[in-house]
């Protein structure tokens, strides 16, 4: 049986669809494999949104030049958002490379590689059509074929976006917003839980833009949530427009959708958002955030941001390390910005100094290790619940697993086997997780 291996850049959305790809490839036959020097079909799942990613991707490329020289069985295939945005630019680019597809293509791979396998070189990059904004975009076949690992389960309930950030490359990549069918998604939840999975994670670009005005996030996340056996609910990743109060008292209400929300800010200043074509203003989301913490004060907040934006002077800087004080993030995701090819931010230039933008960088984070720090110093003494995620390896006879914040945590001296939901206690804090004792 020959084996194949696939390398994963960027989001969640991208684990999921390669987690998609291992399944349809066992069905061809395929055995998957972590040794990619043992792989006769090397799959690269790529990212666009950072510049990072793609030379990565083609670095990697080219490590496999003398292979692909010798062995006639050799396949490469590159996928995901680099794909689909440069098509056949990558075979005229490279060319040690077979096959090149889109988002959209995956349940076709099977198609795909015998096309290849006959002689082709193969480039498959057109969308689905939409046809409305809630249309099956999984397969009815593979409703049941879900993964889950170690209790995990990612669940996609929307792809693409129509928002169009002006930094953002995936309204381009990943096509308009559509909706699954509720009752599609229900089914493979409650198919999942039926298979192990004590957490689910509903996955989107933009999450909570989910559905119609009759069936939106809030009724999928409450049906969702009503699951009977499920034991975590998770979203990833929501927009900060479409967060309603609604929304907050639905995640305070429920004790099983996780204590947590990463919604995404990006930048303090309102001249900065606009530029951003981010829609909302900063006055709005803070007061959103202001309400879920009056009625929720454990609610664990996260967020992403981005540094350096064109056109962000200190004072605009200065508004976000304010939104981070104000708000207690306890997770931040923080870039500087960098132009990317295709979007429309790339006409605005470059105006931050490199110099500028790292010096930003290092604040932003030396304010969050320092909020992070206080924040888990506050958990000792707590009790909390821990998804085991397997050995942790750096510290003996001890696991590591996720709290509902999202929080890594170390459980010393325990033998709980990965995917078990267990209650421990936080005995210390570290600079960016915890450690706890199972009770
Ligand atoms: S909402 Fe998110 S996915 Fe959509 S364009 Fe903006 S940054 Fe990109």
């Amino acid at each position: 049986m020959k084996k194949a291996f696939i390398q994963t850049f960027g989001c969640q959305m991208n684990e999921h669809d390669s987690d998609r790809i291992k399944v349809l490839l066992k069905r061809e036959n395929y055995e998957i494999t972590d040794n990619m020097d043992e792989a006769k079909l090397i799959l690269l799942n790529t990212c666009s949104v950072r510049e990072n990613p793609e030379n990565k991707v083609y670095s990697l490329i080219g490590t496999l030049k003398s292979r692909k020289q010798t062995e006639d069985d050799l396949i490469i295939g590159v996928g995901g958002c680099v794909a689909q945005q440069e098509g056949k630019n990558i075979l005229k680019r490279n060319n040690m490379v077979d096959l090149v597809f889109g988002p959209d293509n995956i349940f076709h791979i099977g198609e795909m590689l015998a096309e290849v396998k006959a002689g082709n070189r193969v480039v498959r990059v057109a969308w689905q059509e939409r046809k409305k904004k809630v249309q099956n975009f999984i397969p009815e076949s593979e409703i049941k074929t879900g993964k889950v690992k170690a209790g995990k389960a990612l669940v996609s309930i929307t792809k693409g976006c129509d928002n169009f950030c002006s930094y953002c490359i995936v309204p381009y990549t990943r096509g308009r917003l559509v909706s699954r069918d509720h009752e599609n998604i229900l089914e493979e939840c409650s198919n999942l839980i039926n298979k192990g999975a004590v957490e689910i994670t509903l996955l989107g670009q933009n999450v909570n833009s989910y559905g119609t005005e009759e069936y939106g996030f809030p009724e999928l996340l409450k049906d969702v949530a009503d699951i009977d056996g499920l034991k975590r609910l998770r979203f990833t990743s929501p927009y900060p427009n479409d967060w309603t109060n609604e929304l907050s008292d639905l995640l305070t209400s429920h004790p099983n959708i996780c204590n947590q929300l990463h919604l995404p800010f990006q930048a303090g200043g309102d001249n900065v958002l606009k530029a951003m074509k981010r829609d909302h203003k900063i006055k709005t989301y803070l007061e959103k955030m202001h309400y879920l913490k009056s009625i929720n004060p454990d609610i664990a907040l996260g967020t992403d941001l981005i540094v350096g934006f064109p056109g962000e002077t200190e004072e605009d800087f200065e508004c976000t390390l304010d939104v981070m004080r104000q708000l207690q993030f306890k997770q931040v995701f923080a870039y500087k910005y960098s132009p990317r090819p295709g979007t429309k931010a790339l006409s605005l230039g470059d105006t931050v100094s490199r110099q500028d933008k790292e010096k930003r960088l290092a604040k932003v984070l030396d304010l969050h290790q320092e909020i992070a720090g206080k924040l888990l110093q506050a958990d000792v003494g707590k009790y909390v619940s821990v998804l085991i995620e397997g050995k942790d390896l750096f510290t003996d006879n001890a696991v590591k697993g996720r709290t509902e914040a999202n929080t890594q945590i170390t459980i010393e001296n325990c033998d709980a086997k990965s995917g078990d939901l267990i209650m421990a206690e936080v005995t210390q804090a570290r600079a960016y997780s915890l450690v706890g004792k199972a009770l």
